[in-house]
């Protein structure tokens, strides 16, 4: 269990941590997949094999979660696509109860994520998240990938959080990793990250210290 006393601060991921990320999924593993293999004449398969090919290559670094760039590279546009798939828009289940324990328990709350601002926006207007965020920081802004330790420490200089004190929820096992790296103390690993597929694992044997959870129900005293 966390002991909350010596926590004053805590660092949200969105995307699988506190929304489900089949909303995310869905758009990149079928709807865009869809529209490429329309947009070229190929079939849904070859489509599939060449967007895996491009995916895997943008994965921690700044192209990731870049929409103007796949709306370029896939010739489709993203967010017309991200509409289609708005009513999967879910919050994780105990989310709310979390926000609003931190909030009582007067934390420091930031949301930290890989997402451009325009998708933060879209995603907590629907999902109704925003209010409970002191503020909220986008890689694109930080220009720097999540997965880079660097990303933490620039991240430190204008939060000014103590990583001692300081709490990281994240369901990328690579991120964990990197604010470890910059010092960051409390780290949680959370594996139910998309509600229509398994739980994730840790795969790295040293961040088992890290805890993991599948949902914020078992990290909340009662
Ligand atoms: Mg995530």
């Amino acid at each position: 269990m966390i002991d909350w006393n010596k926590i004053d601060t805590v660092l949200l991921d969105m995307d699988g941590t506190l929304l489900d990320k089949h909303h995310d999924d869905h758009l990149w593993e079928f709807l865009v997949p869809e529209a490429y293999a329309r947009m070229h004449g190929i079939a849904i398969e070859q489509a599939t094999k060449e967007l895996k090919i491009k995916y895997s290559s943008a994965k921690g670094t700044m192209l990731w979660s870049d929409m103007n760039h796949w709306s370029k590279e896939t010739g489709t546009d993203i967010r017309k696509l991200r509409e289609n798939a708005k009513h999967l828009i879910q919050v994780h289940p105990h989310t709310i109860r979390f926000l609003e324990f931190l909030r009582t328990r007067k934390k420091k709350v930031f949301l930290v994520t890989a997402a451009p601002m325009d998708d933060v926006e879209f995603k907590l207007t629907n999902a109704e998240l925003k209010e409970y965020f002191d503020a909220i920081y986008s890689q694109i802004e930080i220009n720097l990938p999540k997965e880079s330790p660097k990303f933490w420490r620039t991240l430190q200089k204008l939060i000014d959080y103590d990583p001692d004190t300081t709490l990281l929820a994240e369901d990328n096992e690579n991120i964990l990793e990197a604010a470890k790296l910059s010092g960051i103390k409390h780290l949680v690993f959370k594996k139910a990250s998309n509600s229509q597929k398994p739980p994730k694992e840790l795969i790295n044997q040293k961040n088992t210290a890290m805890t993991e959870i599948h949902h914020f129900d078992e990290i909340i005293p009662r």
